[in-house]
């Protein structure tokens, strides 16, 4: 091969790899986690960490996802306890209602999916 074959195919395998990371960073986002809302141990819906949304669970507690985090912003609850909780963004991170029975779970898309598969 010439000099110059070798600088085309140093590109194109640049630009493959620039791409493939790209694709990669995108599926991470892509398969964003998602906050998986349950009431009462039964599932009240599941929302991608990715679209802002209010959502008002049970009419007793509202829900906001913004910028990646859900955030408990309001409920009726007497202790307060989830409103005055952190954000949730990482899989794993619970926001837990005790009197409402609401809990609102982060899961990696990735493992959701994988979740699905072992159902
Ligand atoms: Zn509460």
């Amino acid at each position: 091969m010439k000099k110059g074959d070798w600088i085309w195919l140093a590109a194109v395998l640049g630009a493959a790899a620039v791409l493939f990371a790209i694709y990669m960073a995108y599926q991470g986002r892509g398969s964003a986690a998602v906050a998986v809302v349950t009431v009462d141990g039964e599932e009240f819906g599941v929302y991608p960490l990715d679209q802002d949304a209010q959502i008002w669970i049970n009419g007793t507690n509202e829900l906001v996802i913004r910028g990646h985090e859900a955030d408990m912003v309001s409920a009726d609850c007497p202790d307060q306890v989830c409103v005055n909780q952190k954000p949730a963004s990482r899989n794993g991170e619970t926001i837990v209602c005790l009197p409402n029975k609401v809990v609102v779970e982060i899961r990696g898309g990735q493992e959701a999916e994988v979740d699905q598969v072992a159902n």
